[in-house]
């Protein structure tokens, strides 16, 4: 089942999203948070410390992707060596009958997941639900959205476009929790709900942070205990992991585990830092009966070759979607899909077409920050001018755009015909005060139009050398 693809409609999403108080409010403060906490963690100890470990994070992706085809069959062979059984899945239906057909073959009923951003992509949840089997989100922030069903806003924080008071009434609403504003109160009250699934789960299903291919090992790093439930108390356990998550050795595990949290919440670790290797062995007390590792592609390797195969090494960390003054404002469910912010922008277009995702690789000031504190340094705003490139390429540019950008090349290429455009914007902006007429307004709907400067630079310039003279 495919996921629905909104982001043509990204300029009438942001519009709604920038019309709610609540959002705003919520996403304000949760960016703020991330993007201030990242700063403080990352160069704790100096910057150039700070630099050189993204620089060594991003070196440790750069050569697994180099080496993708060779590490991908060395984690193979070392995944089934520990006794996990390992499927290829091509895209999302592939993946989606594999882990039906497992559920089938173990007579499975109750599925527990943890927080996965590829299963999101997949939409594995409608897939399972419409086969009539039972699942529970147990990661607290997807858990709250499945309640509301939604979808999430942030790579990391599923949920952080809901004020506490949103979240209470949907506890009120959905689980019948006793009315009250202690957030604390509501935490207990979502475990003691959720404790019951993960005890009567017969499956877990859970993605994979990194693949490490020497150790045939699934990495998985999280702040809630519900991943190690899901991936250690069910008798089934499937770990649904990118093919792009793969890493060569335990030392890139160590390094990435460090810049991961570091990046996305400002901790210097996850709170569970996992090393999954496989089922229970004949000695061990607990752990699943049975392992499965889905490998998905799902267009990762049309992606791969290209002059974006760059944003394959990317670590779904979410501080791109905190630095950025677009996702700020409009929190991640303007962009129609999955992923929100400045690698949504650039993976939406790679995933499901730029046909289908025009107006994303505009929803970007290119400032710059996305890429200043990416930790494994990925050249964002380079892809979104280069998709902007395609778009005009391909014809999807909008003709009042094209001859918009004709009329300035036309002005600027001539200094009597860029003074007689001043002039006339000056003149223009006395008359129609702070507010553009037309499809300029949308530009002023949200913003004030900064006045011109009385005298412009070029007669500045030469009064003063007349002075001087
Ligand atoms: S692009 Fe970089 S900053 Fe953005 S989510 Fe991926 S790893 Fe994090």
């Amino acid at each position: 089942m495919t996921v629905e693809i909104q982001s043509n409609d990204f300029i009438a999403l942001a519009d709604i999203a920038l019309r709610n108080p609540d959002l705003q409010h919520a996403v304000a403060a949760g960016t703020r948070g991330g993007y201030q906490k990242r700063a403080e963690t990352m160069f704790a100890h100096s910057r150039e410390h700070g630099e050189h470990m993204r620089q060594q994070a991003a070196e440790a992706k750069r050569r697994a992707l180099r080496n993708l085809p060779d590490l991908l069959e060395t984690a193979e062979r070392n995944l089934s060596a520990n006794g996990w059984q390992v499927e290829w899945a091509e895209d999302a239906a592939e993946a989606n009958r594999l882990v039906l057909d497992i559920a089938r073959r173990h007579k499975v009923q109750t599925v527990a997941k943890s927080k996965s951003m590829l299963t999101e992509e997949l939409g594995l949840n409608h897939a399972l639900e419409a086969a009539d089997l039972r699942v529970v989100e147990t990661d607290l922030g997807e858990y709250i959205i499945q309640l509301n069903d939604e979808t999430p806003s942030h790579i990391v924080a599923p949920v952080m476009h809901k004020t506490k008071a949103e979240i209470r009434d949907i506890f009120i609403r959905e689980l019948g929790m006793e009315p009250t504003d202690d957030a604390e109160a509501m935490v207990a009250f979502a475990r003691k709900m959720l404790r019951h699934d993960f005890l009567n789960a017969d499956m877990g299903i859970s993605g994979g942070n990194f693949l490490i291919a020497e150790t045939g090992s699934v990495g998985l790093v999280m702040n809630e205990g519900n991943g190690r439930m899901c991936t250690s108390m069910p008798r089934v356990h499937i770990a649904l992991v990118g093919i792009e998550k793969i890493v060569e050795t335990v030392e890139d595990y160590a390094t990435l585990t460090q810049v991961l949290p570091s990046s996305s919440t400002g901790q210097k670790l996850t709170v569970y830092t996992n090393i999954l290797n496989g089922p229970r062995r004949a000695d061990e007390d607990d752990g699943p009966q049975h392992s499965y590792v889905i490998l998905v592609d799902n267009g990762r390797s049309q992606i791969y070759g290209t002059d974006y195969a760059e944003a394959l090494t990317c670590i779904r960390c979410g501080a791109c979607q905190n630095a950025c003054p677009v996702y700020r404002s409009t929190g991640g469910h303007a962009y129609g899909w999955v992923y929100g912010g400045p690698i949504g922008a650039v993976l939406t277009p790679l995933f499901v077409g730029l046909e289908n995702a025009q107006p994303l690789p505009h929803a970007s000031s290119l400032c710059g920050s996305c890429k200043q504190v990416c930790p494994v340094d990925i050249d964002l705003p380079r892809m979104l001018l280069d998709l902007r490139w395609e778009l005009v390429r391909d014809g999807h540019s909008k003709t009042g755009w094209d001859a918009a950008m004709k009329a300035w090349a036309i002005g600027m290429t001539s200094p009597r015909r860029f003074a007689l455009g001043g002039a006339t914007a000056r003149a223009g902006q006395h008359i129609m005060g702070e507010y553009l007429p037309g499809i300029l307004g949308n530009w002023t709907k949200h913003r004030d139009f900064p006045d011109f400067a009385p005298k412009p630079f070029r007669r500045l310039w030469k009064e003063r050398n007349n002075d001087r003279a």
